[in-house]
């Protein structure tokens, strides 16, 4: 995948132009802040987790087609999810755009779409900052999440 319209494919696409679980999350329970300074991508991400399983997901923020299609697709997977689940599910897509993983994984569904990324370094950060602030999020990290 060296082509720019293989990386911006339709899913992506989609989800940038009509992100998915957008703004702020009544009753949420963990938050966090992400920017990723590189491209100017800013997101806050709010979760509501009870007994150790993701209830609930939403995002707001203001960045790139990757940033916002990458924490539409994230909140959409984490629904259901328990915490070591989602760290798993991290290393996977971790894995998957930086290139130390095989084009697909079947635990990641809809998120392979991001395997092009790999292509592309300065996009990578943009697709990870929604992951990065998941973790501080989840960690009630305080600091705001920064990609460099
Ligand atoms: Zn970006």
């Amino acid at each position: 995948m060296s082509d720019l319209r293989e990386l911006y494919q339709e899913v992506i696409i989609d989800h940038s132009r009509r992100p998915r679980n957008r703004g702020e999350l009544p009753g949420h329970n963990h938050s966090a802040e992400g920017f990723n300074p590189l491209c100017g991508d800013r997101l806050t991400l709010y979760l509501k987790v009870e007994n150790g399983i993701v209830q609930d997901a939403r995002f707001d923020g203001a960045g790139c087609a990757i940033s916002t299609a990458s924490a539409s697709l994230m909140t959409e997977a984490l629904k259901g999810k328990t915490e070591a689940q989602v760290e798993a599910l991290f290393g996977a897509f971790h894995d998957l755009v930086t290139g130390s993983a095989p084009e697909e994984s079947p635990s990641l569904g809809k998120l392979n779409v991001f395997a092009g990324v790999r292509e592309f370094p300065t996009r990578v950060k943009c697709a990870t900052l929604a992951w990065h602030t998941l973790q501080a999020a989840l960690r009630d990290r305080a600091e705001p999440v920064s990609t460099e």
